[in-house]
């Protein structure tokens, strides 16, 4: 497997000798953009126009591979990126319509994410770029999904709100000019996804339990069992998901079981208004705060409906502008790599040959403390 995959990239090693190419040049015109996403569970390749639009989007979920564990397996992961790259970045050239010689730039996850996961996607990328003389350049996840707020509206302002709610990530921005982010809070423990995904696990919805508990929420009633929704005091812009969790374990325990169909989609449907509603409260209270009137939510969270109908009517209501992205930009995918990197060029960034990967969260941003009690309401 691993010859089968590494082949096409030494191939293209051998014969193409042109890398200096992009060295004498000062700075990146742009051109067509390869992303590469591999960071925990989606194989994903995406093509960028040279003026930003989405050539191509391919992902290839791992779901059937990790579903009866219950969660992502690292070493599975890996070896499923390995074997599905090169076949995904061939589909994304194909339905681009180009050929792996006409991109100008390579942009890629370099973290965070799992460590044999990311390997598979950078070193890959290096293989691809080194091989076509063409620079490629490191993306952080988290300003990949940042980015997505943009690929289908590009007019989107760039003095905004940023809410990034995915699996790992429970995180509130204010992002300027020049892409510059100042983190106004972020959860204390669990991230929103983990709170969607651990509470479906418990009620027995399998995995990944955010899709699920979305889809079955729509036959509940959120009023029956009122779910305790965590603020940590007015005005604070942090989160707080694993006391939720609790609730609902403690909740399970006093209801037994076996439970019926209709009493598991109320408790869906009230556990997943705890979650939304304190999301959308903290974005809309970030922006009274910072006294804008641009909202984007991204990330894999961002796909839930009752989540994007709160947003949405509240956004009319309120005469705030929203970005949310289409379900497609939500979950990881390459396109949102390849437009950071994208912006990262155009921006001046040098790119890099020897970066490594990070697996670790880092993410530079100038973090605003927030000190409060903590309590429920
Ligand atoms: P990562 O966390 O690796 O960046 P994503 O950005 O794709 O990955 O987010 C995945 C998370 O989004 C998972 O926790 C999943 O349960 C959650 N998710 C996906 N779709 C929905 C949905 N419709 N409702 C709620 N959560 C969702
Ligand atoms: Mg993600």
């Amino acid at each position: 497997m691993l010859f089968n995959a590494i082949w096409p990239i030494c191939n293209e090693m051998y014969f193409s000798h042109n890398r200096s190419k992009f060295q004498s040049e000062a700075r990146w015109r742009p051109g067509l953009v390869l992303g590469i996403e591999s960071s925990c569970d989606e194989t994903a390749a995406a093509i960028l126009s040279c003026e930003g639009d989405v050539l191509s989007n391919v992902v290839f979920s791992q779901v059937t591979i990790h579903e009866k564990f219950g969660g992502v397996v690292p070493e599975l992961a890996a070896r499923a990126h390995l074997g599905k790259i090169d076949m995904v970045v061939r589909e994304a050239l194909a339905t681009a319509q180009i050929s792996k010689h006409d991109l100008s730039a390579i942009a890629v996850t370099q973290g965070p994410g799992l460590a044999g996961a990311l390997l598979v996607g950078v070193n890959y990328a290096k293989a691809l770029s080194y091989g076509l003389g063409i620079p490629i350049i490191g993306v952080n996840h988290l300003q990949g999904h940042i980015a997505s707020a943009w690929l289908a509206d590009s007019m989107f302002p760039v003095s905004c709100i940023v809410l990034v709610v995915s699996g790992g990530h429970t995180h509130l921005y204010r992002h300027e000019v020049g892409g510059r982010c100042t983190l106004l809070g972020r959860t204390r423990d669990d991230a929103a996804g983990e709170a969607f995904d651990k509470g479906a696990q418990m009620l027995g919805l399998g995995y990944p339990g955010g899709p699920a508990v979305d889809r079955i929420a729509r036959s509940g009633d959120s009023q029956v069992i009122r779910f305790p929704r965590f603020h940590r005091a007015k005005n604070s812009l942090e989160f707080s998901f694993s006391g939720l969790k609790t609730a609902l374990l403690y909740k399970l325990r006093e209801l037994g079981g076996p439970l019926s169909s209709q009493q598991i989609a109320d408790l869906a449907a009230g556990y997943q208004e705890a979650i939304v509603q304190v999301l959308a409260t903290k974005a809309f209270a970030a922006l009274t705060q910072s006294n804008l009137n641009t909202l984007a939510v991204v990330g894999g969270v961002s796909a839930n409906s009752r989540l994007r109908t709160i947003l949405s009517e509240r956004a009319v209501r309120e005469g705030i502008r929203l970005s949310l992205p289409p379900i497609e930009f939500c979950t990881d995918n390459a396109a949102m790599i390849a437009s950071a990197g994208r912006q990262l060029l155009m921006n001046g960034e040098r790119p890099q040959e020897d970066f490594d990967i990070s697996p670790a969260e880092r993410f530079v941003a100038i973090h605003e403390e927030n000190r409060a009690n903590i309590g429920f309401s």
